[in-house]
């Protein structure tokens, strides 16, 4: 029971395949309290449903892109719960257009919705999130790929995002360190969520990733949530700042 007695956010799940949702399971089977927060009503009857599963959930609606609904998430948990020990930070949105063809096609509009949603919400959510984390030890941890360092067919504009996203969990563990809140980055491998769905030539990546990966397999998102509760937890007390890839090697492969 790696996180017994502690309360954690979780923001990101849409449904049961959601790597958010496989964070909560191991985080509340290893006896943390969770929060969860999704983005539109229409995806709170999901969440609601799901969340049937965990003893004594709090469920919120917030929009990351909207710094009003970020500071009434916090004050509701100040409310309700009074404190947290962790956050997860596990989404991102790029309009659906900049996920096909060339980057070099980019509109300046979606270069912002992307960097905001998917890389300045870690910025707003952690600096929200402060005031409850103070002497507790926090850790925060965040989402990313290696399309953030390599060039992967159609990821474009999100690429740009979780590089932008990457170099802030840097720069938030450099700030939040002396505080004693630790902040990383999980690389997972691609795996089959609504989120990947929007990228063209998903299914492709995939089989490229079981031919090439050292393990010759795809990974999971439980492999990803039990990285997180890792992570999350007293276990990884010495690491801050990090990008801990869990894809069954392929980022070291070269040619
Ligand atoms: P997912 O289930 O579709 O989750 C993405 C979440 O982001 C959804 O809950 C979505 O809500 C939420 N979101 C989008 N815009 C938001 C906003 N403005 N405010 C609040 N929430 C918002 O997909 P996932 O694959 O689990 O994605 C989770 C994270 O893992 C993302 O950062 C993704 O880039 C990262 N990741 C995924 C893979 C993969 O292969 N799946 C690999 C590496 C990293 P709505 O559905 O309402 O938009």
């Amino acid at each position: 029971m790696l996180l017994e007695g502690k309360t954690g956010l979780v923001m990101g799940v849409a449904n049961k395949r959601s790597i958010a949702w496989g964070i909560t399971n191991a985080v509340s089977k290893a006896g943390a309290r969770v929060v969860l927060t999704y983005q539109s009503e229409r995806l709170g009857e999901n969440v609601t449903e799901l969340a049937t599963s965990l003893k004594d959930p709090l469920l919120l609606q917030c929009d990351v892109a909207n710094d009003d609904q970020i500071a009434s998430t916090m004050g509701r948990i100040r409310e309700q719960v009074g404190h947290l020990d962790f956050l997860v930070h596990a989404l991102a949105f790029a309009p659906r257009e900049a996920l096909d063809g060339m980057y070099a096609d980019t509109k300046r509009d979606d270069f912002k919705t992307a960097l905001d949603v998917s890389a300045y919400s870690l910025v707003a959510v952690s600096r929200a999130a402060l005031p409850l984390m103070k002497d507790r030890q926090g850790s925060i941890v965040t989402l990313t790929y290696l399309g953030s360092e390599r060039v992967v067919q159609n990821y474009n504009v999100m690429g740009v995002a979780k590089a932008a996203l990457e170099t802030s969990v840097m720069y938030l563990a450099s700030d939040l360190g002396a505080q004693n809140i630790r902040v990383n980055a999980i690389s997972a491998g691609p795996v089959k969520t609504l989120a990947a769905a929007g990228i063209s030539g998903f299914s492709g990546i995939l089989q490229v990733y079981r031919e090439k990966a050292p393990l010759k397999r795809n990974i999971d998102a439980a492999e990803v949530a039990d990285t997180a509760l890792f992570l999350l937890s007293p276990a990884s007390r010495g690491i801050t700042g990090e990008t801990l890839f869990v894809d069954a090697g392929y980022h070291i492969m070269g040619l």
